[in-house]
């Protein structure tokens, strides 16, 4: 068992960073990156790397670790350059831990050299992977961003230049992807038609562009943030100049993943105009106002439900109080099933305050319940040390139908939703009362967002692109 599943929670694949200074030497934007990478921690902590550009050849280093495991002192000193792109992992069902599969994924074809970072899941993976086999392609790697590098370097033979080619691209490819691409002399940068997976675009005053899944990112690096690139837009820095090039390959209806509000970006980051922090902040507030509960204190599992517990709190004047001690250093250890319970790999992350809990009516907020072997036991839990009952509000809709968009929401077989009632749910996990935010409040909780579109296919089925 790996403790980080212990919580089951659903992760957010990737996080992607890319910075661009002309006529910048030395090792500032591996610096950087590296400062940007450690702010998008949250994003992946399997594997992460760095690529530079240094006179027309690509440089990086990568490895399985945390950012300040894989990278120290001599190894950002040695990647010199006027362009970096750095990039998180955490691997999806289906794409193997390994090495090979971390990124940026440099690859050498027959027009030069590209490091290629991305965020997200194409759908059509398979069968232009099956395609590009049949035409004689060797694959290094078993991810997806193999197969959207195969598809550029395809596509820019003939195509001019790297944006052209990766226009061209994003005709074929199908699904979400956020993309930092950079060549021997241009950053590239491209968010899918429908902009599924966030992207955003800052600038430092000693004119360097940065481009990163999140703005916090962009606060590390002290980075003024510009704007969201759009859905379906590349954008290329080269020779110190920035060009927007839009309308090539039909922006579609904009889907911006609600799960990055409610779970996967950090809650200082603004995306689409929206803090984070806020849009989790007003889920508890519409879980207070729809599904109240009679209790003498609001509680929340650490971290993610802490702003949405807040937000009840604040609207049913019910008083928050942290009813869990968190540990901060269980979230890496890696512990064989024979070894420890399930409840033993929970108590080692949380740990409820008896003093707080013993004797009250608790409302529990969480962000989400997935297959609910946690949910239970952080219920039977709160009764040991003394609760007399436990509410859960939960912030989201019930998790009905899997991600294919480069989340691990697993399969319906694994989803508890999918398999009973919210009653039922309740049951099992034995809670007093249970209750999910409305799926209609959803837009609530991003109003920028709201006339653009955002997905909520793992609650509706209604995916925007198959
Ligand atoms: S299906 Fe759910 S988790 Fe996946 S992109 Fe859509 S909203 Fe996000």
């Amino acid at each position: 068992m790996h403790s980080e599943n212990t919580m089951d929670k659903i992760r957010e694949e990737c996080g992607l960073f890319g910075i661009y200074k002309h006529g910048a030497q030395g090792a500032y934007l591996a610096a950087q990156t590296y400062v940007g990478l450690m702010a998008l921690q949250h994003r992946g902590q399997e594997a992460c790397g760095i690529a530079v550009s240094r006179q027309r050849e690509i440089f990086y280093h990568k490895d399985m670790g945390l950012v300040e495991e894989v990278f120290d002192d001599e190894i950002i000193a040695g990647l010199q350059g006027n362009m970096a792109v750095g990039h998180v992992r955490y691997s999806t069902a289906g794409h193997k831990k390994s090495k090979a599969n971390a990124q940026p994924l440099v690859l050498n074809y027959a027009k030069g050299q590209l490091a290629i970072c991305h965020n997200g899941n194409i759908v059509n993976a398979d069968v232009l992977r099956k395609e590009y086999e049949q035409g004689g392609a060797i694959y290094q790697t078993t991810t997806d961003t193999e197969v959207i590098a195969y598809t550029i370097a395809r596509q820019r033979i003939g195509a001019g230049s790297a944006e052209n080619a990766v226009f061209r691209s994003m005709k074929i490819l199908r699904g979400a992807y956020s993309l930092i691409i950079m060549s021997p002399n241009k950053l590239v940068v491209a968010r899918d038609p429908h902009g599924l997976r966030p992207l955003c675009f800052g600038m430092k005053d000693d004119g360097s562009f940065v481009f990163a899944s999140e703005s916090c990112a962009l606060d590390a690096v002290d980075a003024e943030f510009v704007r969201e690139v759009r859905p379906g837009e590349v954008i290329v820095v080269e020779e110190g100049q920035m060009r927007e090039l839009t309308g090539h390959c039909g922006m579609e209806a904009s889907k911006l993943c609600i799960f990055e509000y409610i779970y996967f970006a950090r809650p200082d980051s603004t995306i689409h105009g929206q803090l984070v922090n806020d849009a989790r902040r007003i889920t508890g507030k519409l879980l207070a106002q729809k599904c109240p509960a009679k209790a003498d204190i609001v509680t929340a599992l650490p971290d993610s439900g802490v702003p949405a517990a807040m937000g009840f709190a604040e609207e049913s004047g019910i008083p928050y109080v942290e009813g869990f001690g968190k540990n901060r250093y269980a979230g890496r250890t890696f512990i064989r099933p024979d070894q420890l319970s399930r409840e033993q790999a929970v108590r080692l992350k949380l740990n409820p305050v008896k003093k707080y809990v013993e004797g009250k009516r608790i409302v529990v907020v969480d962000d989400s319940i997935v297959r609910g072997t946690t949910t239970s036991i952080i219920v039977k839990m709160l009764r040991d040390a003394g609760a007399a009952e436990v509410h859960l509000r939960i912030a989201s809709p019930p998790f009905l139908y899997p991600c294919y968009y480069g989340t691990d929401v697993p399969n319906f077989d694994q989803l508890i939703s999918h398999k009973h009632s919210v009653e039922g749910v309740c049951k099992v996990i034995g809670a007093d009362s249970l209750a999910y935010l409305n799926l209609e409040d959803l837009p609530k909780i991003a109003p920028d967002v709201r006339d653009t579109g955002l997905c909520n296919a793992c609650f509706t089925g209604n995916y925007p692109v198959l």
